[in-house]
C-alpha cells in the first residue's frame, strides 16, 4: 500500500496543473481512480468526482487538482518529495484517494465516500462552487489542505474584495493648490478605512481581528497633470464573529463620512467579491472523530487551528451547512514557495488518519441509529 501511495503522489506531481490547466491531471485521475475501484465521472467544468462504497452516512473528501503557477522539478530526497503541489494540495488529495480506496474494504465500514477533485481552487473557486450548484450532497466533509498531520483546521477568516475609485477635477501640476489630487485623496481615504477597524493588538489574536490590506493602486496620467482618477483595491479579512455584510456596512459609513467632508472628491466603492468566514463547532462529530484518530495513529493529541487565510472550506461549509474541517499532511508554510515538499512518512500517516476518521464516522452513525 505505501509503495502504491507514493507512486500515486509522484504521478500526480509529475503532471503540471496550474489553475485553468487541469485537463491532463483530471484525465489521469479518472483512469487511476477507476482502477482503484471508484465509480468516476467528470462534471461540466472538469471536476473529477469518484464514489466508492455504499450505505450511510455519505462522507465527502474534497481536494483540488490545481496549483499556483511555477514549476518545481519533481525530486525525491530521502524521506521528502519536492514538487509544486506537494503540500498544496496533491499530497492531501492523493492521501484521501488512497484512504477511501482502502477503507471500503473493511467489513465494519458501511458508508459511502465521495472524493471530489476540484479545479481552480487557487484562482476563482469555480470548482467548489460548481459542486454546490450541481447539488452534491453529503453528511460530513473533509477538505484536503495541508494542516500538518497532527493538526485540524477548524476555522478560516472571510474575505471582502473592495474596489474604490476617487475622482477629482484636474489641472496643471504646477498649480497643485488649485485642485485636489486624486492619488493623495485616495490614500487619505485608505488610511481612514484602515484605521476604522479595531487595532490588531486589541484583538485576542490575528484570527479574531478585522484586517485590511491595500493590494493595488492605479492612478495618474502624466508628469505635468494632477491625478484626477485613482482606483484602489482593498482586501479585507473578516473573523467569524462578524459577517461580511456587517463589515461592508461599517466601511461604507467611513467612505460616506469621507465623501461629505471632501465634496470636491467623488468616491465610488464596489464590492467585487465576498467569502463568509467559517468555523466548525469544536464538539461536532467530525472534529471528534478526527481528533481521536490522530491520537490513535500518532499517539499525540490533535491541535485545533484557526487560520487567517480563506479557503474553499468556507464556501462549502456555509453552503452545505454540514460539519466540515480541513485536514491534510504537509506544512502549509511551504504553500506557494520554492521549497515546497512533503515528508513521505507524514503523507503515509495521514492516510491512516483519514481511514480511521471515516471508520469512526461510520460507527458513530450506526450507533446513533440513523441507519
Ligand atoms: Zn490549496
Amino acid at each position: 500500500m505505501s509503495d502504491q501511495a507514493v507512486r500515486l503522489l509522484t504521478n500526480l506531481l509529475g503532471i503540471y496543473s496550474p489553475s485553468g490547466k487541469e485537463e491532463d491531471i483530471s484525465n489521469f485521475l479518472v483512469k487511476e481512480m477507476e482502477t482503484l475501484g471508484f465509480r468516476v465521472r467528470k462534471d461540466a467544468i472538469g471536476n473529477v468526482i469518484g464514489e466508492i462504497g455504499k450505505g450511510e452516512p455519505t462522507i465527502l473528501l474534497c481536494g483540488h487538482m490545481d496549483t499556483v503557477a511555477g514549476i518545481i522539478p519533481l525530486r525525491v530526497e530521502k524521506n521528502k518529495i519536492y514538487s509544486r503541489g506537494a503540500v498544496d494540495a496533491k499530497g492531501p488529495l492523493a492521501a484521501m484517494i488512497m484512504a477511501a480506496a482502502a477503507i471500503v474494504k473493511e467489513p465494519t465500514f458501511h458508508a459511502k465516500v465521495i472524493v471530489a477533485s476540484v479545479v481552480e481552487e487557487e484562482a476563482t473557486s469555480r470548482g467548489v462552487k460548481h459542486l454546490i450548484s450541481d447539488g452534491l450532497w453529503t453528511d460530513y466533509a473533509i477538505f484536503g489542505e495541508p494542516s500538518g498531520v497532527e493538526n485540524i483546521t477548524i476555522g478560516y477568516k472571510g474575505q471582502i474584495q473592495l474596489k474604490v475609485i476617487c475622482k477629482t477635477e484636474t489641472g496643471h501640476s504646477s498649480t497643485p493648490w488649485l485642485y485636489e489630487n486624486a492619488l493623495e485623496k485616495a490614500y487619505e481615504l485608505w488610511m481612514q478605512i484602515k484605521n476604522s477597524y479595531p487595532p490588531l493588538e486589541k484583538a485576542e489574536s490575528p484570527f479574531n481581528a478585522i484586517t485590511a490590506c491595500l493590494t493595488k493602486v492605479n492612478g495618474g496620467r502624466a508628469t505635468s497633470v494632477i491625478p484626477f482618477e485613482t482606483e484602489m483595491y482593498i482586501d479585507i479579512r473578516v473573523p467569524p464573529q462578524f459577517t461580511t455584510a456587517q463589515v461592508i456596512d461599517e466601511t461604507r459609513k467611513v467612505i460616506a463620512q469621507y465623501q461629505s467632508a471632501n465634496p470636491k472628491v467623488t468616491v465610488k466603492a464596489t464590492v467585487e467579491d465576498t467569502v463568509e468566514p467559517f468555523e466548525v463547532n469544536k464538539t461536532s462529530p467530525i472534529v471528534h472523530s478526527l481528533s481521536s484518530s490522530i491520537r490513535k495513529v500518532l499517539n499525540k493529541p490533535a491541535t485545533l487551528l484557526r487560520k487567517t487565510g480563506t479557503g474553499d472550506m468556507n464556501i462549502l461549509g456555509r453552503a452545505m451547512n454540514i460539519p466540515i474541517v480541513t485536514y491534510g499532511p504537509g506544512d502549509s508554510h511551504l504553500d506557494h514557495t520554492k521549497d515546497e515538499h512533503i515528508i513521505i512518512s507524514e503523507y503515509l500517516a495521514s492516510i491512516q488518519v483519514y481511514k480511521e476518521t471515516m471508520l469512526k464516522l461510520s460507527e458513530m452513525h450506526e450507533k446513533s441509529g440513523k441507519q
